[in-house]
């Protein structure tokens, strides 16, 4: 018989070994932040089957959006939220239409509007509408310079829309509960009826999610890094997950 034999040099090397790995993981993990593991949960009913869902992320082209000293734009931090998000609508059997596949603004789809401004816009408007949607979700950023403590996820929606409205405190409230986490604090916005025009001019329900204050330095960190950007997509897409089952 042969019997497994550890000696005490041994042992203590193995638990070295061991302290050492425990000690790089925690690192990390303070390092990196805990919006770095995003769960493998995606759903597996069919709560999104045969749902046509449009993600706007907002601005584009010549229209950057919000932006700082360092370049930061919120145009691409919308656009990357945005494809993650769609990826993850298709892959569990979504029909998802992004109002713009590349950096661009939409005012050549329109001319609506005195404006290029309003002239984007209402292109985006047009496409919710001719999409038949179910609802749609606009991603922006935030910023309020005068004061740099504001932070955190904003959801806006048209406040005669019962729908829009329950989707956006769905996604307000789930987003609220991931950044305390994130923040080690508890700091709730509420989400918030406005007549912009996006809201206002469209046939189904619909939100706006501004993720984050580019004004705010703790926000403007997380915005910068690629995993966070991941992190809220999956966020929204469990909260519109959430949404569909009420
Ligand atoms: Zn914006």
């Amino acid at each position: 018989m042969h019997v497994f034999y550890f000696s005490k040099k041994k042992i203590k090397k193995f638990f070295a070994l061991f302290l050492i790995i425990v000690g790089i993981f925690l690192l990390l993990y303070q390092f990196l932040g805990n919006y770095q593991m995003i769960p493998a949960f995606t759903y597996n009913d069919n709560r999104f089957l045969n749902k046509t869902i449009v993600i706007d992320p907002g601005h584009g082209g010549i229209d950057v959006g919000v932006i700082d000293s360092k370049g930061l734009m919120e145009k691409d931090i919308n656009f990357k939220i945005a494809k993650f998000l769609k990826k993850l609508l298709e892959e569990s059997g979504a029909n998802c239409i992004i109002t713009r596949d590349k950096d661009t603004d939409l005012s050549y789809l329109s001319n609506q509007g005195k404006t290029r401004q309003l002239q984007d816009l209402n292109a985006r408007v047009n496409l919710i509408n001719q999409s038949q949607a179910d609802f749609f979700v606009s991603i922006h950023v935030n910023s309020f310079p005068k004061d740099h403590r504001i932070k955190g996820p904003m959801v806006f929606y048209y406040p005669q829309s019962k729908s829009s409205k329950n989707l956006a405190e769905v996604i307000q409230n789930r987003l609220n509960i991931e950044y305390n986490n994130i923040y080690k604090e508890e700091q709730y916005n509420k989400a918030k009826g406005e007549s912009f025009y996006i809201l206002k001019n469209t046939d189904c329900p619909g939100v706006i999610v501004e993720v984050g204050f580019m004004s705010n330095e703790e926000d403007y960190k997380l915005l910068n890094k690629a995993k966070f950007k991941n992190f809220i997509a999956y966020q929204i897409y469990i909260a519109l997950g959430e949404y569909l089952q009420q």
